[in-house]
């Protein structure tokens, strides 16, 4: 049993509101359709009511972001939308704290990382984008590129700031202007940005954020007002958006699921490495798209390594994600935790043996202990399903070769990550892997500089870097 520390970060320092209508035309708005709850993951308490947008609420946020584009945005010479976007980076900056607790709250992931990780990236990525907004000459293929107009964004519950900066900066950067759709279960922050868009005078209309589930998001792809969906979400999703766009000249960019491998070699310093292989899969409760959720250990060491990754494992303190010792938070939704359950349930039935440390799980909320499956095999569902959440199943490999067979054999392509002192066998394995994002000696490192995107049915397009910007012109 743990003893938490008292929480550093207090709730009462986010302003969570009853009620929450729609952010277009530079306010906030009443729906037309009905409302729908978020509630806390740690604690099930009902946070907000969130008022859910039919077509007509898109629509209208679809017309506003369309005058906005027309009037005022495009217009705009690059040096002063880099003005706005200087701004909002720095009001993140200064609300950062308010940011981070309420994500943690919305979303149940640990303070440690929405304060340490996401918040900041959020701000470095309206920083990194600001600097674009009068270079973009050199940024696309073309010699005068050109904003491409109304972009309609979908954004998953498991990064719901950075998701949200991820699409909108580079967009607003290169002229577009946006109508964003946050996940149902994590719509609090971006709600929070709108006012934040208010608090920086964004003209009105450049940045419009609708609530709402799946019939939303369906309702703003398919509008015709819209000239480009970037989506990140579920690969069954991408696939529905993509057919709802064929025949149409939207353009599109995806960010699917994963399912990574996480390779380590018999010469890797092991204690680095499961650093690594921890990080890479209980970060954010394993709610990742790119998480290293195949451990692939070379089979000299297996046995040593997990050992140690075992003992690692005993230490991780999940609990209150406002508690700032918590490792592992809350698992975003029951539905979620449902599929976690499902699916390791699933792989004990099918023969993998299943561990996890001993700890007390809260009696509210939604929870699930860090767990492995050792004997696993590429026939098992744990070995090629994404579970999304904090459940490594680790196969065994002999040869660099079977490392590759093996790490590649999956539909997904998003990343993988190799741990070994030798350069050239890192550099062999970048080749080889057929990954959006390789990392070497590490895991889960992000930066607003660095492309990120999947190979095969983990989508196309890339968000991050300059690479990031050809999204978003013509
Ligand atoms: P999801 O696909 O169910 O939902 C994602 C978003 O799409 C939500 O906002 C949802 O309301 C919306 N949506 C649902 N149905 C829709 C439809 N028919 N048309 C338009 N929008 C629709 O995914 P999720 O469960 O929220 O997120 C988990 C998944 O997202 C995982 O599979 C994960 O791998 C993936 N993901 C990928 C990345 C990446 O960068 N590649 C990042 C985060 C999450």
């Amino acid at each position: 049993p743990f003893e938490y520390a008292p929480a550093p970060e207090s709730r009462s320092i986010v302003d969570i509101k009853p009620s929450y209508g729609l952010f277009v035309n530079g306010e906030f708005v009443d729906g037309h359709g009905k409302s729908f709850k978020t509630i806390s993951p740690s604690t099930e308490e009902v946070l907000a009511e969130i008022a859910e947008a039919d077509e007509a609420d898109v629509d209208a946020a679809v017309r506003a972001a369309r005058k906005a584009y027309d009037k005022v945005w495009s217009r705009m010479p690059g040096r002063e939308r880099a003005k706005y976007l200087y701004r909002i980076a720095r009001i993140i900056q200064e609300r950062s704290r308010e940011l981070a607790v309420l994500e943690s709250i919305d979303n149940g992931k640990p303070i440690k990382e929405s304060r340490d990780v996401d918040i900041p990236i959020v701000a470095a990525h309206f920083f990194y984008y600001a600097g674009w907004a009068d270079k973009l000459e050199y940024a696309g293929r073309g010699t005068d590129p050109q904003p491409l107009g109304v972009a309609g964004q979908i954004i998953p519950w498991n990064f719901p700031l950075l998701m949200l900066a991820w699409k909108i900066a580079p967009a607003l950067a290169c002229g577009n202007t946006v109508v964003l759709k946050p996940a149902e279960t994590t719509p609090l922050t971006a709600l929070l940005f709108a006012e934040i868009c208010q608090q920086a005078d964004l003209p009105p209309g450049v940045v419009n954020i609708i609530t709402g589930a799946g019939g939303t998001g369906q309702a703003l792809v398919g509008h015709p007002g819209i000239d480009k969906v970037a989506f990140t979400g579920s690969t069954d999703v991408g696939k529905a958006i993509a057919r709802t766009v064929a025949g149409t000249d939207k353009k599109v960019t995806l960010e699917l699921g994963g399912k990574a491998a996480n390779i380590v070699f018999d010469d890797a310093p092991l204690d680095q490495a499961v650093e690594g292989i921890v990080t890479g899969i209980f970060f954010n409760q394993g709610h990742v798209c790119c998480a290293g959720s195949r451990l692939l250990v070379q089979e000299s060491i297996a046995d040593e390594l997990l050992a140690k990754l075992k003992r690692r494992m005993s230490t991780l303190r999940i609990g209150d994600p406002l508690d700032k010792n918590t490792d592992i938070g809350a698992i975003n939704s029951a539905e979620q935790l449902a599929r976690i359950r499902e699916l390791s349930d699933i792989g004990e039935a099918e023969g993998a043996g299943r561990w996890s440390p001993e700890c007390e799980l809260p009696s509210h909320g939604f929870w699930f202990p860090p767990t492995l499956f050792t004997g696993v095999t590429q026939a098992h569902r744990i070995a090629r399903e994404e579970i999304f959440g904090p459940v490594l199943s680790v196969l065994t490999f002999r040869t660099p070769a079977e490392a590759v067979e093996k790490a590649n054999n999956t539909p997904y392509g998003l990343s993988a990550g190799v741990w070994t002192e030798k350069g050239s066998l890192i550099l062999h394995m970048a080749n080889q892997l057929r990954a959006g994002v390789v990392w070497a000696n590490t895991f889960n490192k992000f930066d607003p500089t660095s492309p990120f995107g999947g190979f095969k049915e983990s989508g196309y397009g890339r968000e991050g870097g300059r690479h990031g910007l050809e999204a978003y012109l013509k």
